[in-house]
């Protein structure tokens, strides 16, 4: 299959021209899309055993020997550190559904590998990938104009739908599937968040996902997963002499070390006599003293530095009564300016009482054997924390990310305000649809629509197989109920038959499912339009690099 460079040389006036380094591996034509169709095919079986609330999970060993649990489709992609550039590219589109949208990921690369699937057996009916690319483009057009024909309306006021929104992202993952009440207490919370940092503009509803804080601390029980109107640091107070709880705290956020530099060149102090070193010390002293000064003379009671303080400053900031914390991530700094009010400070002589932030405490907690700092009753009172709990890293990790999907869920159901039932219902509204719009093409423009219309049954499928269910069985009853007009129908994983999802509470936001297949068909698109592989041969530097990689892992 896959040539020698020799194949590379392109004649040119009789003299071969060698266009392409040497080493180089290329594939062409049908050879390169089949390959590709392999590994994404390979790549969507691998994850669709995840899929659905009976979804297995994935055990993750990276080569640190380093485990992950889950059922999360994005985290297993990521963790799973594919080679295959076509897999890469399915990868990469459900790296950015993630950030997009938050949900859906499994959804999509499975729906995508089953998309090219389908477009392998239309190559073998010689059927050219342009025409399968046009099918599948105006199937996509009747899905998207299906889901919002069947979405309904959701607003800021539907509590309950929100949280049975934020229930249906969260139902695969099995460290909390065991636990129904511990789940909807969960929901509740991430409700509760959405809805504090929402806010409507315009008729328009806006809300940041950022402003959601996600936290998360081994020890403890699920159930001790909580919402805290502010923002929770996982540092320390540096320094036992300080107070450990700030009332009315007036914050200051440094990021500037409380230290004495280095001497800013690279001269040497040379210190000969005792009398110098003593000068020397006293003269950095002096120098510590005066930055605590200034910091307590501006009002502030309360420090978050992301540098480092000196041993010294941080007993002259005990001294005054003043709590800090020290080596704050960026990303926390930034909420913190958000949350309190406080500008960021780069140059401590510029600190003026204008730059501190407000919050009505700050106090250091203990939490799984561990100091966390908590910030509450903050200036803008639109800034929360959830904060995870559970009994193993292994278990808080997953409940941090089923947290994750769930607020993008009912993030997105608010933003567009509209929601569809889930449980492989309309995904089966679709394929109804784009089959009976099928009939007005054409030839074989109407085999690849037809093509996508079984390809998007391959959701509901794998849901009812995930659940030990008779996938033939199902897919037929479901397609009957369907034509009956009974188009909220889906697999109903606790009865083993198919059944009203609205009515049960499985609900999706619209735009997970328009975003699933809009970058499923885009991927597969991608893909199809590729009829050459060219590969270049590892480089020396690459392959020596890699190998100082490894080396430098094992002196860790
Ligand atoms: P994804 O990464 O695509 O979100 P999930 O593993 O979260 O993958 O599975 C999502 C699918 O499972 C959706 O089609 C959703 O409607 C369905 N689903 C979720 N909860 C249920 C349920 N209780 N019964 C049936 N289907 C469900
Ligand atoms: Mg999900």
């Amino acid at each position: 299959m896959a040539e020698q460079p020799r194949a590379l040389l392109a004649q040119l006036g009789g003299q071969p021209v060698l266009i392409l380094p040497e080493g180089t591996i290329r594939t062409t034509g049908r050879d390169a899309l089949r390959n590709n169709i392999a590994a994404a095919k390979a790549l969507g079986e691998t994850i669709k055993s995840t899929l659905g609330p009976k979804g297995m999970d994935k055990m993750l060993v990276d080569s640190l020997g380093d485990i992950t649990i889950t059922n999360d489709g994005v985290t297993i992609l990521e963790e799973m550190e594919i080679e295959h550039p076509a897999a890469k590219m399915l990868v990469e589109v459900a790296k950015t559904l993630n950030q997009e949208v938050g949900d859906g990921t499994t959804s999509s690369v499975v729906f995508a590998s089953e998309l090219l699937r389908k477009a392998e057996e239309l190559l073998d009916q010689d059927i050219h990938p342009t025409v399968i690319i046009r099918g599948y483009r105006i199937a996509q057009d009747i899905a998207r104009k299906t889901l919002e024909k069947i979405a309904k309306k959701v607003t800021l006021k539907d509590r309950e739908i929100l949280k049975k929104i934020a229930l249906t992202s969260m139902s695969g993952k099995s460290a909390l599937a065991q636990n129904p009440e511990t789940m909807e207490k969960i929901a509740d919370l991430v409700v509760e968040a959405v809805l504090t940092v929402a806010r409507e503009e315009n008729g328009k509803i806006i809300i940041d996902r950022e402003d959601i804080k996600r936290e998360k601390k081994a020890g403890g029980s699920i159930e001790d997963t909580e919402l805290i109107k502010g923002i929770v640091i996982d540092k320390e107070v540096v320094h036992p002499q300080m107070p450990k709880v700030v009332k009315d705290a007036k914050i200051a956020l440094l990021d500037t070390a409380l230290e004495v530099k280095e001497t800013e060149t690279d001269a040497e102090i040379r210190i000969t006599k005792p009398e110098e070193l003593k000068a020397f010390l006293a003269e950095e002293e002096k120098m510590l003293k005066e930055m605590v000064e200034k910091i307590a003379k501006v009002g502030a009671n309360v420090v978050f530095c992301q540098k480092g303080i000196d041993d010294l400053a941080q007993h002259f900031l005990a001294k005054k009564g003043i709590l800090a914390v020290r080596r704050v991530k960026r990303s926390d700094m930034e909420k913190l300016a958000k949350a309190t009010g406080a500008r960021i400070v780069t140059n401590l002589e510029d600190l003026t009482e204008k730059d501190l932030g407000y919050a009505e405490i700050v106090e250091e907690k203990r939490v799984g054997g561990e100091n966390m700092v908590f910030v509450r009753g903050c200036k803008n009172p639109k800034s929360v924390t959830i904060l995870a709990r559970g009994g193993t890293e292994h278990v808080v990790e997953e409940i941090d990310r089923s947290i994750e999907d769930a607020i993008g869920a009912v993030t997105s159901a608010l933003a567009d305000g509209y929601f569809v039932a889930g449980g492989g219902a309309p995904e089966m509204e679709i394929a109804i649809n784009v089959r009976k719009e099928a009939q007005k093409y054409s030839g074989r423009e109407q085999l690849a629509i037809l093509a996508f219309a079984d390809a998007i049954e391959v959701i509901p499928k794998a849901i009812a197989e995930n659940a030990g269910m008779d996938t033939i069985d199902i897919i037929l009853k479901l397609r009957a109920e369907h034509e009956k007009g009974n188009i909220t129908y889906g697999v109903d994983v606790d009865k083993g038959d198919v059944g009203d999802m609205l009515e049960k509470g499985v609900i999706e936001p619209l735009r997970v499912k328009t975003q699933m297949i809009a970058s499923a068909t885009e991927a597969a698109e991608m893909i199809l339009r590729i009829d050459d592989i060219i590969a270049a041969g590892k480089s020396k530097k690459e392959e020596s690099k890699k190998e100082e990689e490894e080396e430098s892992v094992g002196e860790d």
